[in-house]
């Protein structure tokens, strides 16, 4: 299970959708009923202040997401779980100031670790997470053009409009992608 972008500038803070918290309580509810064995990895959009995606540096996003504050940390719903974020588990992206990165594939942990390759490849990669049509598409369609099998459940991603919600799932289905609903 991969929870994308969970982080509380996408949930709470400058770039929250409609219902994002909603959405964040149901995927903390459906971490709760994984075993221990399961696997659950998180990634953290990650910015210096100069990034080019910000409107200051002539981007289309208001500043989000800044390396180490409050708004780029993991929603802190995810702490009660028992697979709980933790700086292993946790993969960073878009960290270079030139260069948006929507995509968590290239992604590292702390100990550099990068994402893709912490996967198991004999496995569904399930993805749930912030938001559909950017960081969750993104990420999907490059795990699939990666090959990997890729499984998201459509009730448990956040989404900017609807219409960009059931866009984006209609592009992940023509990529192969398979899409569930949960709990
Ligand atoms: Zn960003």
């Amino acid at each position: 299970m991969v929870v994308i972008d969970a982080q509380n500038d996408f949930i709470s803070g400058s770039l929250a959708p409609i219902c994002a918290e909603d959405v964040a309580d149901k995927i903390v509810l459906f971490l709760s009923g994984l075993t221990p064995d399961d696997k659950v990895f998180y990634t953290q959009d990650w910015h210096d202040d100069g990034h080019c995606s910000f409107l200051k540096n002539g981007g289309e996003w208001q500043t989000h997401c800044l390396a180490g504050s409050h708004g780029a940390s993991i929603y802190g719903g995810f702490s009660g779980v028992m697979h709980s974020p933790n700086l292993n588990n946790s993969f960073k992206k878009a960290r270079h100031n030139d260069k948006e990165e929507y995509s968590c594939f290239y992604a590292s942990n702390e100990a550099g670790v990068k994402f893709h390759q912490a996967l198991d490849r004999d496995t569904d990669v399930e993805l749930v997470g912030f938001v559909s049509e950017y960081c969750v598409l993104n990420s999907a369609l490059a795990l699939i053009e990666a090959g990997f099998r890729v499984v998201v459940y459509e009730n448990l991603c956040a989404y900017i409009s609807r219409d960009g919600h059931k866009d984006a799932l209609k592009q992940l289905r023509d990529a192969g992608a398979r899409l569930g609903c949960v709990i």
